[in-house]
């Protein structure tokens, strides 16, 4: 029965008898760690991480809240904790769900159903676990790149579904510095150094160059990867360096005063790989490039767009002036003054102020124009200069109370609004408005 050390990747051994483990909690600077010599559980995996079956004798069950959980005499089931998240698998038959440790260092195993008799065999979800050992063992040696060559230490770890990650006690790390770290532990994962476990008296500590100092006493659990770094955990680690895999730093970010460092290990760095690189053939061949000048093809795009935006605009301005000039010159003199007044479809408000402003231009001209937008009606009223004593503010709130809604603004520019109308009936509420002047 292995001590826990104080390192990130140390088991916390806090929490409530029954608690269900969480997946890939985040474990810091736990202070409060127990001797694994008082716990009932033998661990297996702390002697032999590749072990995926066992047989072991039912000694405790309960029911929890989530379902029925039986502690083992011993297992190879590792509990969350650490930052690692619990493993899954079978016992006999029946499938185990969330493994968890209690607070006296005890496994508990939340199974879907109880199973018949004392002695139950063990099999261990290989593939989600040994994904957690590359995931684990690689930010061993990250964190170790970390101080080699940024003297960055890390203070927490957390292994996620998708990604994992470390935080690191410095304020700032830029993507080149990134890039020398992934330089360096790729290094030694190529290097292929064994990994070792030694459990350790306080006394025989000082022979192994230990990122941090363990805060336990009695025993303490090393996990020894020479040359490239040395930590106290109780979690489940590959057998020599090179079984890690590509390690790759996937996200750099500020978290809390220092730098979170986002990475992927293995696996989960290779399937990574591959999506991007789906990713980057299908865009460069919608773009008909190469994958080396996507960047400049972005950039023509982008050139592209903008140049066509504006001409867009220069066209919609024409066109608008346009109408407004045709709309104009159709309405009837009466009076000395043109009251256009009409709605117009399919044309966005903006584009009815444009027109508006336009055609009140022309002495003796008054623009009564309406659209239709999804929220209802709009309408908008301008006056020319010289039309003094016509005022768009009585002709636009008549208007829009006739419409259910209401307007204001100043005599010579009004707007205004109402409920969504039939064309005609928004055609008549124009003209009540503008027949009261
Ligand atoms: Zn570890």
């Amino acid at each position: 029965m292995w001590p826990a050390g104080t390192d990130p990747d140390t088991p916390r051994h806090r929490g409530l008898n029954i608690a269900p483990s969480r997946d890939g909690q985040l474990n810091t600077d736990s202070d409060s760690q127990t001797n694994y010599d008082d716990c009932m559980t033998e661990r297996l995996y702390h002697t032999d991480s590749t072990l995926r079956e066992f047989t072991a004798r039912v000694v405790a069950q309960q029911e929890s809240e989530r379902g029925p959980a039986v502690r083992l005499d011993r297992t190879a089931f590792y509990p969350t904790s650490g930052g690692q998240p619990h493993d899954t698998g079978m016992l006999n038959d029946i499938a185990v769900l969330d493994v968890w440790e209690d607070g006296s260092g005890d496994v508990w195993h939340l199974l879907d159903r109880l199973p018949q008799g004392d002695e139950v065999r063990g099999e261990i979800d290989w593939e989600r676990r040994f994904d957690h050992m590359q995931q684990h063992s690689g930010q061993h040696l990250l964190s170790g790149a970390c101080v080699r060559v940024l003297n960055a230490p890390t203070i927490s770890f957390h292994l996620g579904a998708d990604e994992s990650h470390i935080d690191l006690a410095v304020p700032e790390v830029s993507w080149a510095e990134a890039f020398r770290v992934e330089a360096d532990v790729n290094r030694v994962v190529w290097e292929h150094h064994p990994v070792e476990v030694h459990v350790l008296d306080q006394a025989e500590l000082h022979k192994v160059p230990l990122r941090r100092p363990p805060q336990v006493t009695g025993k303490v659990r090393v996990i020894w990867m020479r040359d490239c770094d040395a930590a106290a955990c109780g979690g489940t680690h590959v057998c020599e360096t090179a079984a890690v895999g590509l390690i790759k730093i996937t996200r750099i970010e500020h978290y809390k005063g220092g730098v979170r460092v986002g990475f992927l290990c293995g696996t989960r760095a290779l399937e990574d790989y591959q999506r991007v690189l789906r990713g980057l053939q299908e865009v460069s061949a919608g773009l008909s490039v190469h994958q080396s000048q996507l960047g400049k093809a972005v950039g023509r795009l982008q050139e592209e767009q903008r140049q066509a935006r504006r001409e867009l605009k220069a066209i919609q301005t024409q066109l608008v002036a346009f109408e407004a000039e045709r709309l104009w010159a159709e309405t009837p003199e009466a009076s000395g003054v043109r009251q256009v007044i009409t709605f117009l479809e399919g044309h966005t408000f903006e584009q009815a102020l444009a027109i508006a402003s336009q055609q009140s231009t022309h002495p003796g001209t008054l623009a009564f124009l309406a659209v239709s937008e999804a929220k209802g009606t709009r309408l908008v009223c301008q006056r020319s200069d010289d039309l003094h004593e016509v005022d768009a503010v009585s002709i636009i709130r008549r208007a829009a109370e006739a419409l259910g809604g209401r307007g204001g603004g100043r005599p010579d520019l009004a707007q205004g609004g109402g409920g969504a109308q039939p064309q005609e009936a928004i055609l008549q509420a124009l003209r009540l408005g503008a027949s009261g002047e």
